[in-house]
């Protein structure tokens, strides 16, 4: 038979799905609905339920944040009375594991007191906690137990399993299938998968930390990193680091990237942050898979946080939930003036400071303005004063608020993200759904799902989803969103081609889990990762 060693259950030979079925561990720092800080939370909330969909068996392994808040969403999980010691940082740390099965996945939350603090998963209002490479190096250890000795729904998922690393987070895990098991003839037949969310993050620390990851010591050429010169702090320093995300990339069998867009920008010096010729000398196992979304949790026909509902057919209910939406943020109730949200973390990434700098300009225009979001501090007292000055245009929510970030995709007319570089990102697919469109920066998935809008496409009918914008400059910024202004107020029904244009895009998670499979399956006819 020429089936991937992977198999571990062939489907009917008729059927027209992907006749493997593959057992899958993801790890992960985040997911949806158990914790979230972005849109990492959302992909390995929905991509796993829509494998299991496939047919597939589906562990999810991440910590269990307990915060003073968080307890309630881990109320399903139970004790599975197994306990991991993992050698690392100098010490055995034992390891619990608590349970869940939802939608037919395998949620596994690893329990230890490092995850046990207020604050989010990384850091909390002074910053980054100062252990993260311990806490996420005992992520990736436990995760690589977990398939071996968890007992679940009757058997173990055992050795012929693929392994799904998300970012830094959990990206020990390909080097330690290289360097702590297979040496030891354990995980011969597993796979790994790093799937990169975001490079700018690494997991970067001093040379001197390496042997407290639990590696053998000639692993160390795997995770050694050079710092650029000018990243150096002081003339005695030779910018010696370990590098976690780097040990993933030498050492993961395949490598997938949000977007395709974003597959190419990691290979530049651009966007590789250090990275790209590494990546470069990889190119031939990344590939790209833009993200879908919870079309579940995001139906303006169903969304349980937005006062109206609509569909393609019927839109009246948005601008119902557009005035409500005014009425809420205590902005003027006027059907006609166009709705501007925002959302997303506020930093230099998102490009708050281009919307920050353009904001007089904007606001010289009749429109109103939201913005949701938090991060650096300047931003948000930006945006508090700018509420002082801009009464009537102008609102600005400090905060994490899933509902409001619904009810404002909802309300408004247009979105705004001039990400400086944007991997996937998710917004401008919601809005997308939700009939509101996006005015984006050329990058990245955003370069990638956004078609600008051209109005004699389709013989006049007009073509498009909004606007991509480039370069990344205040003049383009003002340029894309004055056309889109005037679109929406002057020629309504190419406005509403666009919304309907959007609305009717195939964003579903099937889409790209199929995609995921494919990657399963050349990973698994390749040969793995040998030092
Ligand atoms: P990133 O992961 O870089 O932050 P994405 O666009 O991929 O960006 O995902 C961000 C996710 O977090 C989206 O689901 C978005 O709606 C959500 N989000 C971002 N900021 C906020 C906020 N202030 N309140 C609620 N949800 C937010």
């Amino acid at each position: 038979s020429k089936a991937p060693i992977m198999s571990i259950e062939e489907s009917k030979e008729d059927s027209k799905e992907i006749k493997v079925k593959f057992s899958i561990v993801f790890v992960t720092a985040e997911a949806e609905p158990y914790s979230k800080t972005g849109g990492l939370g959302d992909v390995c909330g929905s991509l796993p339920v829509a494998l299991a969909a496939r047919g597939h068996r589906v562990m999810v392994v991440l910590p269990r944040y307990l915060n003073g808040q968080s307890e309630k969403v881990y109320s399903n999980a139970v004790d599975l009375g197994k306990r991991a010691k993992v050698s690392c940082f100098g010490a055995d740390h034992e390891v619990a594991f608590f349970h869940e099965f939802r939608e037919n996945v395998d949620w596994v939350f690893v329990d230890h007191p490092a995850y046990r603090r207020p604050g989010n998963p990384y850091g909390d209002n002074y910053g980054a906690y100062g252990d993260n490479q311990f806490r996420f190096s005992l992520l990736s250890h436990a995760a690589c137990e977990a398939p071996l000795v968890l007992e679940l729904g009757g058997f173990n998922y055992g050795e012929k399993c693929i392994f799904v690393a998300n970012d830094w987070h959990a990206g020990l895990v390909p080097v330690l299938l290289g360097a702590k098991y297979r040496p030891w003839g354990v995980y011969k037949d597993a796979r790994s998968i790093l799937v990169i969310h975001n490079i700018a993050h690494q997991g970067v620390e001093p040379a001197t930390t390496y042997p407290n990851l639990g590696l053998p010591p000639d692993w160390y050429g795997a995770l050694e990193w050079v710092f650029p010169n000018w990243a150096r702090k002081h003339a005695l320093d030779k910018g010696e680091a370990v590098n976690i995300l780097k040990g993933a990339i030498v050492t993961a069998d395949r490598i997938v990237t949000v977007s395709e867009g974003y597959s190419w920008e990691i290979t530049t010096p651009e966007g590789g942050y250090g990275l790209d010729g590494l990546l470069t000398s990889r190119k031939s196992v990344i590939n790209g898979i833009v993200n879908g979304i919870d079309v579940t949790d995001w139906d303006p026909a169903t969304d349980q946080h937005i006062p109206f509902h609509y569909s393609i057919d019927d839109l009246s209910g948005k601008a119902l939930c557009k005035a409500d939406l005014q009425r809420e943020l205590g902005l003027p109730m006027r059907p006609v003036t166009p709705l501007i949200g925002f959302i997303g973390r506020l930093d230099y990434q998102k490009g708050t400071d281009l919307v920050l700098s353009a904001l007089p300009e904007i606001m010289q225009m009749d429109i109103q303005l939201v913005m949701l979001g938090s991060g650096n501090v300047a931003y948000e007292e930006w945006m508090r004063s700018a509420e002082y000055t801009y009464r009537d245009k102008f609102r600005g929510w400090v905060g994490f608020n899933v509902p409001i970030s619904h009810r404002i995709t909802a309300g408004c007319d247009i979105i705004i993200m001039p990400s400086r570089f944007e991997p996937c990102g998710l917004n401008q697919l919601y809005a997308m759904r939700y009939g509101t469109v996006p005015v984006v920066h050329c990058t990245g998935g955003l370069r990638d799902t956004v078609e600008t809008f051209n109005p004699f496409g389709d013989e006049g009918r007009g073509t498009g989803t909004g606007w991509a914008f480039s370069p990344l400059t205040k003049e383009r910024l003002l340029w894309a969103l004055g056309l889109a202004v005037s679109t929406y107020r002057d020629y309504r029904s190419s406005w509403e081609g666009l919304m309907k244009q959007g609305m009717s895009k195939d964003f579903t998670w099937d889409t790209a889990a199929s995609n995921y499979e494919q990657i399963f399956e050349w990973a698994s006819i390749d040969p793995p990762y040998v030092q």
